[in-house]
């Protein structure tokens, strides 16, 4: 068995969750009190955020290379970094590693592969939407992706407004549906929650098609890949 090293803070909202779900993983898996050890270290999101809303990709990946490098010293036999946004700066992380890393995209597209999806929406930050690092993996994988084509700035901006600081509004959770509706009405058979936070306002219930939450299958992974 591995220990799992998570890049979190960003936010610490998400990592929680990430906490939460691979003990819970773990130990339905192992049985008893069993679960798998973590460590997680949790950045200071604030000067990472600026980096990201001042283009300084390459600052904040030497940020997130250096905590990956920490965690593998620490003992981490497998290391997730708990955003999506931030796996822009993939590459500088797995080059700091000797250990695997389990990019959050990877177990997404494999769990709507398998489940038979073709086109895909994808819910995110600005950045996950736009930038063509996270649909490019994903339509590497012989994914359709769709992102919304309006009502960017309303959905980015209740992700670091709200979610990112644990506050869950009825008017965004509103504004996320329609969002799935319209992509839903474009021909999306499912929804991605390409945002680690998305989970605390959208599942299921309230979605007119299937969400895939990646923290949840992100989580998953993780737990898998330490267990193997
Ligand atoms: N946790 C979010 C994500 O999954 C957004 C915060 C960030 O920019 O890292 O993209």
């Amino acid at each position: 068995m591995k220990a799992i090293g998570l890049i979190g803070g960003m936010s610490w909202e998400s990592s929680a969750h990430y906490y939460a779900a691979m003990n819970r993983l773990a130990m339905a898996r192992r049985g008893g009190l069993d679960a798998v050890p973590i460590l997680l270290h949790s950045l200071d999101f604030g000067p990472i955020a600026r980096l990201q809303s001042e283009g300084r990709w390459d600052e904040a990946g030497a940020i997130l290379a250096d905590s990956a490098r920490k965690l593998e010293a620490a003992g981490a036999g497998v290391i997730g970094l708990a955003t999506n946004t931030m796996h822009i700066v993939a590459d500088a992380v797995t080059a700091a590693l000797h250990v695997p890393f389990i990019h959050i995209a990877d177990p997404t597209a494999e769990a709507l592969l398998a489940d038979g999806v073709e086109r895909v929406g994808l819910l995110g930050t600005r950045f996950t939407m736009e930038k063509p690092f996270y649909a490019d993996r994903l339509r590497g994988r012989g994914l359709e992706v769709l992102v919304p084509d309006i009502g960017i700035t309303n959905l980015n901006g209740i992700i670091y407004e709200e979610l990112c600081k644990g506050v869950i509004s009825e008017p965004s959770r509103k504004i996320y549906v329609e969002a799935i509706e319209r992509l839903a009405a474009r021909g999306a058979q499912a929804v991605i929650l390409g945002c680690t936070e998305i989970a605390m306002l959208i599942n299921d219930d309230v979605s007119p098609v299937p969400v895939y939450d990646t923290t949840a299958l992100h989580a998953r992974a993780l737990v898998e890949a330490a267990l193997a």
